[in-house]
């Protein structure tokens, strides 16, 4: 099967690897390309000024992408034997008790989840509105213990991760198929297009309660366990949030 081409770039000098699409590397960058089907590296860019160090950039980068490789394989795999074996009822025992690869694999994922709720969370939290009046009810009404520390964030275009990882989670489960908000923690990031769908709005705000009622970073924990699982369509979390959305107007 053949996978389109990941480029990673590091800055000159810099250890840490980041990725973008291929061609999208800064001159000055040393850019590794990751051909998926053959596993193989090949060094691009800029001709470093130093050889030296370039070889142990490639170095440390061919460590990092194999890894990479590694915690992708390993997710496929999960989620192959998962979405092909499960009916709904073992899905619900899968939950219950989830098999030690599968609690290794979120428990992989969950700092990264972490810093990507946190930091969208926070981006929200600086640059969104407090909620109007009427907002007010309907976040009393789902049961929020602190509305007032809600922001809403109207933006053009929703967050997605950039660790390709969590990106490729999203994409496999449903997570990141279109959508018109998202919330992390206390911020909820929504399309303007949506503005004034105060569905969309109740929705969200039953996740925000999910994160009151457990901690935030349990609700990250259970909720990637739950993709896993379930996908997003059929994700505990989820199906409580549609099931409320429409119940307070
Ligand atoms: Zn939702």
């Amino acid at each position: 099967m053949h996978r389109p081409q990941q480029t990673w770039c590091t800055p000159f000098g810099s250890g840490s690897p980041k990725v973008l699409g291929a061609g999208s590397c800064l001159a000055d960058d040393l850019c590794i390309v990751l051909q998926h089907s053959t596993n193989a590296f090949f060094a691009v860019g800029r001709p470093p000024r130093q050889k030296a160090n370039m070889l142990g950039l490639v170095k440390a980068l061919k460590q990092s992408m194999t890894s990479l490789v590694l915690n992708q394989s390993r997710l496929y795999a999960v989620l192959l034997s998962i979405t092909t074996l499960l009916g709904c009822a073992n899905r619900n025992e899968m939950y219950a008790s989830p098999p030690d690869e599968l609690i290794q694999q979120v428990s992989a994922l969950l700092p990264l989840a972490e810093e990507y709720v946190l930091s969208n969370e926070k981006e929200a939290l600086e640059n969104g509105i407090p909620l109007n009046s009427y907002q007010l009810v309907i976040a009393r009404k789902i049961g929020l213990k602190n509305p007032e520390k809600v922001r809403i964030y109207y933006v053009n275009q929703l967050p997605f991760p950039s660790d390709p990882t969590l990106a490729a989670l999203a994409m496999k489960t449903g997570y990141g198929s279109p959508k018109t908000a998202y919330t992390f923690g206390y911020g909820v990031w929504i399309l303007s297009s949506a503005k004034g769908d105060q569905v969309v709005v109740a929705h969200e705000f039953v996740h925000v309660r999910q994160a009151e009622e457990m901690g935030l970073s349990e609700q990250i924990k259970q909720y990637l366990m739950q993709l896993f699982i379930y996908g997003y369509d059929q994700a505990p979390m989820e199906i409580e949030a549609y099931s409320e959305e429409k119940k307070y107007f």
